[in-house]
């Protein structure tokens, strides 16, 4: 899932005022974040097991809301950073097929077989997660725009085609043989 974790984020911050928006957002999408580091150090993450496993995740959520915590000075949204990483996970279930515990099946109910569904339903959440902030006066003038929502349809949009061209969406480090990371 790619733009459908953005819609979460959105959505939640539309209930908590006092939270980071921006922080929120970008703890919504830190295990992919970890993903890219991992492409750009030329290290393999085989099925995203340094990043998508729930003792990766919970690492990853365990930082984000201490550095979401700290820039910030907000607790709400150190907390609320902690819970967006953690809610990655089921999402990705849902559009993906990867592992959730190191050794274990991979799993997933693999949305991403049918991408024009995929775009829907992620541009759905999306949709909603703007509609919602969209409604808030105190919510980032950037983040309600219509070109905000433009720009995430495209994202997924072109993700979509690229990751039914090439079997998977996300670049991987781990040679063409090996497995690849499915998003
Ligand atoms: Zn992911």
């Amino acid at each position: 899932m790619i733009i459908g974790h953005l819609g979460i984020a959105a959505a939640t911050y539309a209930r908590r005022r006092d939270s980071s928006l921006v922080w929120l957002l970008g703890a919504s999408m830190a295990p992919d974040v970890v993903d890219g580091l991992f492409v750009a150090a030329g290290s393999c993450n085989p099925y995203g097991l340094y990043s998508h496993t729930l003792p990766a995740a919970a690492l990853i959520a365990v930082v984000t809301g201490a550095l979401a915590y700290l820039a910030t000075g907000q607790r709400i949204s150190g907390v609320l950073a902690t819970v967006m990483v953690l809610a990655h996970l089921p999402l990705d279930y849902v559009t993906g097929l990867k592992l959730f515990w190191p050794g274990g099946e991979l799993l997933g109910l693999r949305l991403y077989t049918y991408p024009t569904v995929d775009f829907f339903v992620e541009a759905l959440i999306a949709a909603g997660g703007w509609w919602l902030i969209r409604a808030r006066p105190w919510a980032p003038r950037w983040a309600t725009t219509w070109l905000a929502l433009a720009v995430l349809f495209v994202l997924q949009g072109t993700l979509d085609v690229v990751g039914a061209r090439q079997n998977g969406m996300k670049p991987s480090a781990c040679g063409r043989a090996g497995p690849l990371a499915a998003g």
